[in-house]
């Protein structure tokens, strides 16, 4: 049976280009980067390009580069690091819609003595700009709130919100992992302090990030021992990830206005015919300002696990709520906080597509999909008969 993976908000295939980069380095260039000997100096300098790389796709000085083990990482990072530098203030803002790497951090915060303020969305999953003015004071000293959020694709007016938050002497942070690869971003260009990005959702290997640090930003160092990654984050490089990674920011930059479209078109070809053809179907988040690959539509008065098993009888791969926290019966607290009604939000399901699906991916799906909730709604307990 053939795969429509649908997915890749959840994780993305490893481009064969990066494979391909990275397959010498664990059996033929497999020195340790920190060694005095040739064999592994050349390794040092695989991993300075691969900064080069990142740097190049952000707009930034590749020394504003740490390579960590990806997202949750770079995340917990920057908001302990931050805390950690500026002990003096004890207020944290985030938003309520954060992935749990961000929203788990800060709500344990609360525990240790921190005010911690979960911003509310609206209806389409977007900021009111003037409440988080309004709560920035001289205690705050950290904003974190994502760029792209990943259930519903929803994208933030992050540069704005960075310059307000700057503005007022507050460090700000943003989870951009949904974002690399899939928007154009440049740092250059904005106040954005720290920003956290992960290589399994741009086509590189899991297991590997990066947090940018804007320079001048105080942050603690958040793994101590030898001193790499200039003594912010200990512990000896994961080599293959990080020229993974760069290679997979370089493929990105190259393409990414043109795979933009095609992969839009194929995300609205989807959408649009599943919301035609599947009767009691809506989406889910602010339709204009999304990333391109992400539509979230709810199937209400359906169970969205039923829905992701039968769609996994014809191989196509798509998620309820987000990967991290698919197994669990509460609702997304994305879609909740949304306000989206309980009998809709049960029945979300995620289609989050790549540079590698395909117009038959779409079509193929849009056969089978229909006819499943059709079969499911009859099935409902919940629908007048
Ligand atoms: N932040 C967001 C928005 C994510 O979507 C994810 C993963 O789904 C993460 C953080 C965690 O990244 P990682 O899997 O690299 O730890």
């Amino acid at each position: 049976m053939k795969t429509v993976y649908f997915d890749n908000n959840a994780t993305t295939k490893v481009a064969d280009e990066v494979l391909k980069e990275i397959k010498p380095l664990f059996c033929e260039l497999y020195g340790n980067p920190s060694s005095m000997h040739t064999f592994g100096g050349q390794i040092g300098r695989r991993i300075r390009k691969a900064r080069e790389q990142v740097a190049r796709l952000l707009g930034c000085d590749p020394a504003e580069i740490i390579f960590t083990s990806g997202g949750t990482e770079s995340d917990n990072a920057a908001i302990k690091g931050t805390l950690a530098a500026v002990p003096d203030k004890r207020k944290v803002i985030t938003t309520r819609v954060e992935h749990p790497a961000v929203l788990t951090a800060c709500r344990e915060l609360a525990n240790h003595g921190y005010t911690v303020v979960e911003l509310a969305v609206d209806k389409e999953g977007r900021l009111d700009l003037a409440d988080l003015e309004e709560k920035l004071d001289d205690d705050t000293a950290l904003v974190t709130i994502m760029y792209a959020n990943n259930e519903t694709g929803v994208i933030f007016p992050v540069a704005e919100i960075a310059k307000l938050v700057t503005g007022k002497g507050v460090v700000f942070h943003t989870d951009a992992v949904q974002a690399v690869g899939k928007i154009p971003l440049d740092l250059s260009k904005s106040n954005i302090d720290l920003l956290s990005l992960s290589g399994h959702k741009l086509h590189a290997p899991k297991g590997v990030g990066v947090l940018y640090v804007r320079k001048g930003t105080r942050l603690a160092p958040f793994m101590v021992g030898g001193h790499q990654e200039a003594g912010k984050r200990a512990g000896t490089e994961n080599v293959p990830g990080i020229v993974g990674l760069g290679k997979a920011c370089e493929l990105a930059a190259e393409n990414i206005e043109e795979e933009n479209d095609r992969v839009k078109f194929l995300r609205d070809k989807l959408e649009s015919t599943l919301l035609q053809k599947c009767p009691g179907s809506r989406l889910n988040g602010d339709k204009d300002n999304r990333l391109p690959n992400t539509s979230n539509i709810s199937f209400e008065y359906i169970e969205g696990e039923a829905i992701l098993l039968m769609l996994d009888k014809y191989g196509i791969c798509a998620s309820s709520g987000s990967a991290c926290t698919s197994g669990s019966l509460e609702p997304s607290h994305v879609l909740r906080a949304m306000g989206v009604p309980f009998t809709a939000a049960h029945g979300s399901v995620r289609f989050s597509l790549s540079r590698y699906n395909t117009e038959q991916d779409v079509d193929y799906t849009i056969e089978k999909m229909p006819p499943i909730i059709d079969k499911l709604r009859e099935l409902s307990p919940f629908v007048n008969k």
